[in-house]
């Protein structure tokens, strides 16, 4: 079989050969800039929600009210900074990015992670600076996986959402095009990319199947678990609840989910890390993230793995797609996303608008960001709505589909 990754430990090994290779310093030397100190105290102001139910969120594990996430940020303005002031590869490097770099590999199950100033930079980043001579990529894949193969300049070969079938007939296609042509396909590096949760559709990537498939055609998989990192097996993503950590080479995701913060994350093997570091340049060229937002995301993080509100989240995701699944609504997907799909754009319209008006918060998702004939509400429960919570929202569904027409 041939094999059709990538060269990344050769791609170092070049850089040093010439001079060039850059590496974060060792940990002791981040250290000297401190981290762990007295709070500051005193709290910070806080805006005030209640006077609607958000069920549209991605604050999925409601993390961003925690205490003890609030906290960790505090701390890290009072003892690093605000900001971390250069690159990461300057002088912003600070422990406390060392910290949820740790935590990251740690609940990935992968060797290293690498802090990103947010999701959008770490997929652009990481796809333009892996250079693939092809990437193959699920239809509905997020903006951010479709800007990185843009900016790599690389042939993308679109398969049908969540279809592992399809994706499987694209890379023989790409095989007997290879071979019609008379090149040799083994030369060509191939990434095939993944949301793991889909935002719009709440589906599920078929994570087992793709590296099935990823397998047999030499290729290597990037997972995108921006909507499912925190939420899954002991705080990490689908990758996690499906032991696929040895089988997807590069998992991603961001901080500004479950994760409660700012920034975005990849995790993988040191000479991924590495040739990030050198490579990508949404990381080399940009501030590292700033130090408060890291801090958060780490006690969120630490919070997810240890904590209940995993489990209060699918939990109010089981009751609310039970109600509305009961009242006659279609619920798509099978995520904490629920999408309740009405279909025609002004009933979307209409049903957002009656729940608005009985203080439930969802707004209708509508063409062109799904397709036409698929309007949507995007129901999102977090693991901080209680029970009286979640039967208001149920309410307000019940009698603003009876009002349209739609029960
Ligand atoms: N990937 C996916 C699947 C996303 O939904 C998002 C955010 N909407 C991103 C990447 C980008 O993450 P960030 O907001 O941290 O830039």
């Amino acid at each position: 079989m041939a094999d059709r990754g990538f060269d990344l430990e050769g791609r170092l090994d070049a850089l040093e050969e010439h001079d060039l290779k850059r590496a974060l310093s060792p940990v002791d030397r981040v250290a000297e800039r401190g981290y762990f100190a007295e709070p500051s105290g005193g709290d910070l102001p806080v805006l005030d929600s209640a006077e609607a139910l958000v069920f549209a969120s991605n604050n999925y594990l409601g993390l961003t009210d925690d205490q003890r996430v609030q906290d960790a940020a505090r701390q890290a303005a009072a003892t690093v900074g605000t900001g971390a002031g250069a690159s990461r590869l300057v002088t912003g490097d600070t422990l406390v990015h060392r910290d949820l770099e740790r935590q990251l590999a740690e609940t990935k199950g992968t060797e290293r992670a690498l802090a990103f100033s947010s999701g959008y930079a770490a997929n652009v980043g990481t796809i333009a600076a892996l250079e693939p001579d092809v990437v193959f990529s699920d239809e509905l894949n997020h903006a951010s996986i479709i800007d990185g193969c843009r900016l790599a300049d690389t042939e993308t070969v679109v398969y049908d959402h969540c279809d592992a079938a399809d994706l499987r007939a694209r890379l023989e296609e790409r095989v007997e095009r290879a071979a019609r042509e008379g090149r040799e396909p083994a030369d060509e590096s191939w990434l095939i990319v993944t949301d793991s949760v889909f935002s719009m559709d709440g589906t599920v990537a078929p994570l087992e199947a793709i590296c099935d498939a990823a397998e047999e055609y030499g290729a290597w998989v990037m997972v995108d678990e921006a909507h499912a990192t925190g939420l899954y097996a002991d705080g990490g993503g689908v990758v996690q609840a499906e032991g696929l950590e040895d089988r997807v080479q590069i998992q991603l995701g961001t901080l500004s989910k479950a994760l409660a913060s700012q920034g975005g994350y990849v995790a993988g093997s040191s000479d991924l890390i590495e040739c990030l570091c050198n490579d990508a340049r949404s990381f080399v060229f940009s501030t590292g993230l700033a130090p408060p937002a890291a801090a958060a995301a780490s006690e969120a993080l630490h919070v997810a793995r240890h904590g209940d509100a995993r489990e209060r989240l699918w939990e109010n995701v089981a009751h609310l797609r039970d109600g509305l699944e009961s009242m006659g609504f279609e619920v798509w997907g099978d995520s904490q996303i629920l999408p309740v799909v009405v279909g025609d754009r002004r009933d979307a319209i209409a049903l957002a608008d009656g729940v608005r008006e009985r203080d439930v918060v969802a707004p209708a998702i509508r063409p062109p960001t799904v397709p036409e004939g698929t309007s949507r509400i995007r129901v999102v429960p977090m693991a901080t709505h209680d029970r009286d919570d979640i039967i208001a929202c149920l309410e307000a569904f019940q009698a603003a589909g009876e009002e349209v027409g739609l029960l």
